[in-house]
C-alpha cells in the first residue's frame, strides 16, 4: 500500500528553564499508508500532540524528518508549504477554544478557503453550505456564532472546517475527548464515513484504547515521547505485547458482565515520570512489573516481533 505520511527519527525538545531539556517526542518512527486511520494513544505528556503538530509542520524538529508524498514537510519551498497547510488539515480537541467567537461559523468555516483563494462570492457561499450539510447542519446556521452551538455541533464545525479545503490528510487531535459519551460515536462514524467518501488518510489521537479502537486500522502506544507498541488494531487489542499497552487495554471495560468478573485489571502504580529528565534505560521500567536489570540499562529499542508487529521492550 502506498504511504502518505513517514517519520523517520522525529525528535521535538524544548528548552525549559536555563538548563532543562524537555523530550517531548524522542525517536519517532512511522509511517501512515493512505487512506487508513493510524491511531495514537498516550496519557497527557507522552508527546503525540507535539508529535502530530510536528508532523503539520507546525513545530519543526529537533532532529529527523518528516516525509509527505516523499517530501520533507519542513524543508518545503514557499508555494509548496502553503500546498501542504492546504492538503494536511487538524480537527482539535476543544471545538470551542479553536473556533474565533467572533467570527461567525461560515466565515469560521471559509477560513482557509479564503487564505487559499479556492472560492469568493456565490461560489464560496455554496461551497460553506455544503459543507454545513455534510456534517449534518444547516445554511441556517451559517450567520450564527460558536457560542450558539452545542460541543458536538461546534466539533461538526470544526470538521467541516477542516473538509474546506479538500485536504488529503488530517491530524484529529483528540477530537472526541472533550464531549459526552453519547456524542463521541457520533463524531466517530461521521470521521469514518468522510474517510471512505473523500479518501481522507487520519492520524487519531487519544488518551485511551477505546475512543481508537472503532476508526484505527493500526494503533501506536505511546510512552513519554516514546512509540513502545506499534500493531494493526485486531492484533494489539486481541494480542498486546508491552505491559504498559497491556494495562491500558486491561482498564477498558468489557460490556459482557462475565467476562469482565474474571477479567484481570493491571493497575498501573505512580506517575508518568518527567519527560524533562526522562529515565535511563526503559521509561516505563518505574511502573513495570516485569523489569529486569537490563531495563535499568539499556533503552528497548522498538522491534518486529510478528509481521507488523513493532515493541519497545527487553521481555521480546
Ligand atoms: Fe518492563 Fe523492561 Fe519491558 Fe520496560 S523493557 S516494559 S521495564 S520489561
Amino acid at each position: 500500500d502506498e504511504v502518505l505520511v513517514e517519520v523517520k527519527n522525529l525528535k521535538k525538545y524544548f528548552r525549559v528553564g536555563k538548563n532543562a531539556i524537555l523530550k517531548a517526542v524522542d525517536d519517532l518512527n512511522l509511517y501512515i499508508r493512505k487512506g487508513e486511520t493510524l491511531g495514537m494513544v498516550g496519557e497527557s505528556g507522552c508527546g503525540k500532540t507535539t508529535a502530530g503538530r510536528t508532523i503539520l509542520g507546525i513545530y519543526s524538529p529537533t532532529d529527523g524528518e518528516v516525509l509527505f508524498e516523499g517530501k520533507n514537510v519542513h524543508k518545503l519551498s514557499g508555494r509548496e508549504k502553503k500546498e501542504y497547510t492546504k492538503e494536511a488539515q487538524i480537527i482539535f480537541q476543544d471545538p470551542y477554544a479553536s473556533l474565533n467567537p467572533r467570527m461567525t461559523v461560515g466565515d469560521i468555516i471559509a477560513e482557509g478557503i479564503d487564505i487559499h483563494g479556492i472560492y469568493t462570492g456565490k461560489e464560496r457561499l455554496e461551497r460553506v453550505y455544503e459543507l454545513l450539510r455534510m456534517v449534518g447542519l444547516n445554511k441556517e446556521h451559517a450567520n450564527r456564532f460558536p457560542h450558539e452551538f452545542s460541543g458536538g455541533q461546534r466539533q461538526r464545525i470544526g470538521i467541516a472546517r477542516a473538509l474546506a479545503v479538500e485536504p488529503k490528510f488530517i491530524v484529529c487531535d483528540e477530537p472526541i475527548s472533550a464531549l459526552d459519551v453519547s456524542i463521541q460515536a457520533q463524531i466517530v462514524n461521521m470521521l469514518i464515513k468522510f474517510q471512505r467518501e473523500l479518501g481522507l488518510t487520519y492520524l487519531f489521537i487519544a488518551h485511551d484504547l477505546a475512543m481508537v479502537k472503532h476508526i484505527s486500522d493500526r494503533v501506536a502506544v505511546m510512552y513519554l515521547g516514546v512509540n513502545v507498541e506499534l500493531a494493526e488494531s485486531f492484533e494489539l487489542y486481541k494480542n498486546p505485547l508491552h505491559p504498559y499497552t497491556q494495562a491500558l487495554l486491561s482498564a477498558i471495560p468489557i460490556p459482557d458482565p462475565e467476562v469482565e468478573k474474571k477479567r484481570q485489571r493491571i493497575m498501573l502504580e505512580g506517575e508518568v515520570p518527567s519527560p524533562i529528565n526522562p529515565p535511563v534505560g526503559c521509561r516505563f521500567k518505574a511502573r513495570c512489573k516485569h523489569a529486569k536489570p537490563i531495563c535499568g540499562e539499556l533503552n528497548p529499542q522498538l522491534k518486529e516481533v510478528s509481521p507488523g508487529h513493532y515493541v519497545a521492550c527487553h521481555l521480546y
